[in-house]
């Protein structure tokens, strides 16, 4: 009765199976050394290098600028203004509203298909820069684009079917029917959706930069502030310039707004 002696073949494929595991190893390591250090960062922290850099992070007007330092003032009344205020109380001027400027949002880097949903052409393409680092930073996770332009009838049928008014906007005052908002959730990686209906990860990173891509939550203080329910997957253009103003009082749209108009 003998020793089971091992073959040449069974060495050599052990051998093999043992390199490729090393070498598997070391291509996993690497990916994720990239991710984390090759990337360099910009004046937000944002990691910079995207394939879809449509905008550059540009601040306006210019910090390096002494007349940077006027006071800005926003437009908040005219219907195609980034900055247009809207609540019940300040409707679109004209109820048939459409921008000049609407164009599907072109990005390879949502979950779901961006170019189904449109915005205005500037917003769009911020939106798609953001969508490239927010997969980038996430090792692959992406938005997922729930709902973009509501047209007035269909906000209509929303209140009526099922949505109250304080999570709803009255149509003529919506955010989507200006074509500058968003809903959002995620889509990992592995393919699970993930909502946005409470804070996580993904709602604290666009809390934390998505105003360097001028987006901005209307609707995170509540209804005693901004007039409307927390909705942690709504983000509304208003411009990186505004939005980082926002952002670095600590403020809502709705609160500023309340300041500059009493
Ligand atoms: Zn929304």
């Amino acid at each position: 009765m003998g020793q089971k002696r091992i073959s040449h073949r069974q060495i050599y494929i052990s051998w093999w199976f043992a390199l490729s595991l090393v070498v598997m190893t070391c291509l996993i390591f690497l990916d994720g050394y990239a991710h984390a250090h090759l990337a360099s960062t910009d004046l937000w922290g944002v990691p910079t290098g995207g394939q879809n850099q449509i905008l550059s992070h540009q601040i306006i007007p210019d910090p390096t600028d002494p007349l940077s330092a006027i006071h800005p003032t926003f437009d908040f009344t005219s219907d195609d203004s980034f900055q247009r205020y809207l609540d019940p109380s300040h409707p679109f001027q004209n109820i048939n509203y459409v921008p000049a400027d609407l164009a599907p949002i072109n990005s390879n880097f949502t979950a779901n298909d961006a170019r189904k949903f449109e915005l205005r052409q500037e917003a769009g393409d911020s939106f798609a820069d953001m969508a490239w680092h927010f997969r980038d930073h996430f090792g692959g996770d992406r938005l997922s684009i729930t709902s973009a332009y509501r047209s007035e009838s269909f906000q209509k049928s929303l209140l009526k079917n099922w949505c109250s008014d304080d999570l709803c906007a009255k149509p003529g005052t919506s955010e989507h029917q200006a074509w500058l908002a968003l809903d959002l959730s995620v889509v990992t990686k592995w393919g699970r959706t993930i909502s946005m209906d409470k804070p996580n990860k993904y709602t604290d990173w666009l809390h934390a930069y998505a105003q360097a891509w001028g987006f901005h939550n209307t609707y995170q203080k509540g209804i005693a502030i901004d007039g409307k329910v927390v909705e942690w997957w709504h983000r509304r253009y208003l411009g990186t310039w505004f939005a980082t103003l926002l952002f670095e009082n600590n403020q809502t749209f709705a609160e500023y707004y309340k300041t500059v108009n009493r």
